[in-house]
């Protein structure tokens, strides 16, 4: 494996609050970028260069990065054999429209072969625009054409996307406001989110009545549904949280669509390629899904690119149904076909479960020495740490994430936050991350949530 180690650096620095040059570019993208900004808003770094698991801000500054670029950052900073095959496709072609090319025929090769064997010989691949939105677009309008149909069903908790019909997909209440005309004929159904039940139920007395609520209002004639153009579902609900679906609840959503004959659309935008700990998370739950989503790790390297892979007989589309000027990035497809070299050389899905269960394990621990923690959860290497309220001092669950957030960032890690009330304190390492850097964040994890409990509990709420 190629390991990239921080240097060490000084421990005495507030990393939290900028240096001046970093202070400078965070006050300028304030002055005149758009103010739909987010992540340097909690995350004020001005990033300078970064190597495998490591970034250095403008002022020579080292974080460990747990962001990985939102999941995208499969093999972490500029793996340099990704960065060489980039290297080598760039003098020859970059951008080739949805042209053959050879690059993207091995590419295509590449990700059809990663497929289970029992769906591969009937898929097909759609290169769509280089976002994750643009392929759940894609999938959405697939469907709607082969089926003839026009209502989606989603369930809560899920994000696909900030386009307007991806963003009509996604559940937060919030982003809509002030949006009308959103997508019409979207339902959402209840996740298995087993942590905040929303059916009010335990998960070791239930009989996964969430995913029977959506079996029954699909079969009865005045469930308020029509029989929907596709399912979209995350089997892990990533910007939701980090929660990954339980088996039965997968099971049971994928076989009342296949009896309904309701396509399933997979988003595995932020689960795919590897971070699970399998190629896609599907193979994990026993189910054939009829379209799978992929964008984020891809290329491995954070270069855009997304596709769709769908059963054959949903290919009702004619030429220039789902179309985009991006949909030819040579360089991602280059990046992609070393991406998938390295994986198998250096068995990384192995390394995925092991240093994901290791996380796991860690938190765990951790959680059993604090009142701040409620749940612990995640698969492979998708984590989710939900904090808890602090009642004596008043302190929500979503301050103390925060909380949270900064004083790991203070001591050099950095972390990302979701979930209900942005109360989740999500992990993303890389998928070659190695067993030094997760100790090193383990260890700043439990030093950030002791010092927030500390200070909490010494009235400096
Ligand atoms: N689906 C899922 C599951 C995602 O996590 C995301 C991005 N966080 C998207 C879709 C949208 O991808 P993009 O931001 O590239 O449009």
């Amino acid at each position: 494996m190629t390991v990239i180690e921080a240097p060490v650096r000084p421990v005495e620095v507030d990393l939290s609050v900028p240096g001046p040059n970093g202070r400078a570019l965070l006050a300028s993208q304030e002055a005149n970028e758009s103010s739909a900004r987010t992540y340097p808003r909690r995350l004020p770094v001005a990033i300078a260069e970064a190597s495998g698991s490591y970034i250095t801000d403008v002022d020579g500054r080292v974080y460990i990065d747990f962001l990985t670029g939102a999941g995208v950052l499969a093999l972490g900073h500029n793996h340099p054999a990704l960065v060489a095959a980039v290297q080598d496709q760039l003098t020859r072609l970059t951008h080739g429209l949805d042209f053959p090319t050879p690059v993207r025929e091995e590419f295509k090769r590449n990700q059809l072969a990663m497929l289970p064997a029992a769906i591969r010989g009937d898929m097909k691949i759609h290169f769509c625009g280089p976002t994750g939105s643009d392929a759940v677009e894609a999938a959405i309008k697939l469907c709607k054409k082969a089926t003839g149909r026009g209502d989606v069903v989603a369930f809560q908790g899920s994000y696909h996307g900030s386009t307007q019909g991806a963003m009509s997909l996604t559940s937060e209440t919030h982003p809509k406001e002030g949006l009308p005309n959103l997508l019409a004929g979207t339902h959402f159904a209840p996740y298995a989110y087993c942590h905040r039940c929303p059916l009010g139920l335990r998960p070791d007395t239930c009989a996964t009545n969430c995913a029977q609520l959506l079996v029954n209002t699909l079969h009865d004639t005045h469930g308020g549904v029509p029989k929907p153009a596709a399912i979209i579902m995350e089997l892990v609900q990533g910007e939701g949280g980090s929660i990954p679906a339980p088996a039965d609840f997968v099971q049971r959503v994928a076989a009342v669509a296949r009896e309904l004959d309701i396509p399933l659309i997979v988003d595995e935008v932020q689960t795919g390629c590897g971070r699970t700990g399998t190629w896609y998370a599907f193979e994990q739950y026993g189910i054939e899904p009829d379209v799978i989503i992929a964008s984020k790790g891809l290329s491995g390297l954070g270069l855009p690119v997304s596709v769709i892979l769908y059963r054959s007989r949903l290919d009702r589309w004619g030429p220039g149904s789902h179309i985009g000027t991006f949909r030819g990035n040579n360089l991602a497809f280059a990046s992609g076909n070393a991406y998938l070299e390295v994986l198998r050389r250096e068995n990384l899905l192995d390394n995925v479960r092991a240093q994901g269960w290791h996380l796991l394990t860690g938190l765990d621990e951790l959680q059993q020495s604090t009142s701040l923690i409620s749940d612990v959860r995640g698969l492979g290497l998708i984590l989710g740490m939900e904090m808890a309220a602090y009642p004596a001092a008043s302190v929500t669950a979503s301050e103390v994430a925060a909380r949270v957030q900064r004083a790991a960032l203070r001591r050099g890690l950095i972390l990302e936050i979701g979930g209900r009330e942005d109360s989740v304190v999500r992990i993303l390492p890389p998928l070659n991350v190695t067993r030094r850097t997760t100790n090193d964040a383990l260890a700043i994890i439990a030093s950030a949530v002791t010092t927030v409990q500390a200070e909490l509990e010494a009235g400096r709420g």
